[in-house]
């Protein structure tokens, strides 16, 4: 009601800025549910990028948390298109702001109907819209469709992936901004999960308190957060009565991470791979019975692996030409993807659109190997890869053994420039704290764990690594950082 109220129609674009809370929740059906789209905003973009996606998806109306009020007051005079700022509150935390029409949500709702009559119209009616953190290039708009979205939900609800009852309390700590936080709002709405909304705070304290104070059996996030929560539990001593199940994506997950969770909590950790085109959930890590005949060793090698890929997801992996490779489990080329939740096209977006898909298959731009099981490995994404010689090294797979080593509290692995050899890996690593690794203790822990070839020509130690804005290890800003640096061996 009160969206229509302000004007919005059918097909207009209405945004969020917000962290996962139960207005933001409210949106995503009331916005959707009109017919209009809603467009969730990273606010971890910069500047230039916000005000390119704001003005690029022509958004109508942007509803604010509080918290990123000030960001949108310094973008504001760049947002000619927009027709007000609704801020997520009640009166009485309303902000002075230099907003111009600035509304107050809980007055905005306070004189209308409670009950609505939900219109019907085509299910390819889009419903909602992100935009891909563009590491290069300008941010691409993913636009998703009722029918893509209530099918991916039914998709993420199923045993293989998050197996949602009604008996279970989910944690969604990756954030609703970011591809929808994996599908889980509409998921839980549809199978009657409790759904628990961290907002803004995902430190170790905040997530276990919550996690404890709600009853959550299962958590959905990025590595990122699982390490900080790790943490948390080992220096208090700490561990879950209830939570049995994390579900990681977004990055690889290390195996000493699956480890600890298993081995000291008794949690179970599987992967979930997919992105923002892929909205986003294409594989899920479950072990089948036939994977829990293995050793918990092997079991454990096949958690690291991405997964197999859900019901109404084909994979390929192709050659540099777009011939189709084995699935060996060795062979490892591009990954394709097709499917009902998969996009056909960028939103107003030609150039894109024409780069990425090829014969109705979307090219992931991560390079893969499948097996025989129908596994699929992440080797890398296909510009990470390092080309030593004739030989590809994964950085993803040298940093996940770095993040290893105790005294560690993140690494990347980046090609560097060889004479001889074309490129030769560098580590870069963060020390956990209180730790003081060295380069030598460094290279002696990885030298029983990787072939000599794929060892580091160096190791180099920074106070922290430059992240994307949705919080992956941004090896371009590192490359940018290490402009000036030269490989001794070189
Ligand atoms: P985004 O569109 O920002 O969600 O990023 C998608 C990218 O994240 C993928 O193309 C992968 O490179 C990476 N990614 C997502 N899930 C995983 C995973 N489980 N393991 C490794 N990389 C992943």
């Amino acid at each position: 009601h009160a969206l229509t109220r302000l004007g919005v129609e059918k097909g207009d674009r209405v945004a969020t800025l917000a962290w996962n809370g139960y207005r933001h929740f409210e949106l995503y059906f009331a916005i959707s549910g009109i017919g209009a789209v809603c467009h969730t905003i990273n606010p971890r973009l910069f500047h230039d990028q916000l005000t390119y996606i704001v003005n690029h998806a022509e958004d109508k109306y942007i509803f604010v948390d509080l918290t990123f009020v000030p960001l949108l007051e310094g973008l504001a005079a760049d947002l000619p298109k927009v027709k007000g700022y609704v801020v997520m509150t009640d009166a009485v935390h309303m902000p002075t702001s230099s907003l111009p029409n600035l509304l107050c949500y809980e007055d905005l709702l306070a004189p209308e109907a409670e009950v609505y009559d939900w219109p019907l119209f085509d299910e390819l009616t889009a419903s909602s819209l992100c935009y891909t953190s563009g590491t290069t290039g300008e941010p691409k708009g993913s636009l998703y469709s009722h029918r893509s979205t209530v099918l991916h939900s039914f998709s993420v609800s199923t045993g293989e992936a998050l197996a949602c009852s009604s008996s279970d309390t989910l944690l969604p700590v990756v954030p609703m901004f970011h591809v929808n936080a994996w599908g889980m709002p509409y998921a839980c709405a549809m199978n009657g999960v409790k759904l628990v909304l961290p907002g803004a705070d995902y430190s170790g304290a905040a997530l276990y308190e919550l996690i404890e104070g709600e009853g959550v059996t299962k958590a959905a996030g990025v590595p990122t957060i699982w390490f900080m929560l790790l943490e948390y539990l080992r220096n208090e001593g700490k561990t879950f009565s209830r939570l049995n199940t994390v579900v990681a994506g977004g990055a690889a997950v290390p195996r000493s991470m699956i480890e600890a969770f298993q081995n000291e909590h008794g949690v179970d950790v599987y992967h979930a791979w997919g992105m923002t085109e892929t909205s986003p959930v294409g594989t899920t890590g479950r072990l089948s019975a036939a994977d829990k005949r293995l050793s918990k060793e092997e079991q454990v090698s096949i958690k690291c692996k991405q997964g197999r890929a859900v019901y109404g997801l084909d994979m390929k992996i192709v050659d540099d030409d777009g011939q189709e490779l084995p699935r060996d489990g060795k062979a490892f080329g591009e990954l394709m993807v097709r499917g009902p939740w998969v996009i056909g096209a960028y939103f107003e977006n030609q150039a894109a659109t024409a780069a990425a898909i090829e014969d109705g298959w979307f090219r992931t731009g991560d390079v893969a190997r499948l097996d025989s099981a129908g596994h699929m490995q992440i080797v890398d994404r296909s510009k990470d890869l390092i080309k030593s010689g004739g030989e590809w090294i994964s950085s993803i797979d040298l940093e996940n053994l770095a993040v290893g080593h105790p005294e560690v509290a993140e690494a990347a692995a980046v090609g560097m420039p060889h004479p001889h050899w074309g490129e030769r890996p560098l580590l870069v690593v963060v020390a956990a704290e209180g730790a003081s690794p060295t380069r030598e203790g460094m290279l002696a822990y990885l030298a029983d764990k990787v072939a000599k070839i794929w060892m580091p020509d160096d190791v180099i130690f920074m106070d922290e690594l430059p992240h994307t804005a949705t919080g992956k290890i941004s090896k371009l800003q590192l490359r940018e950082k290490l402009a000036d640096y030269r490989l001794p061996t070189a």
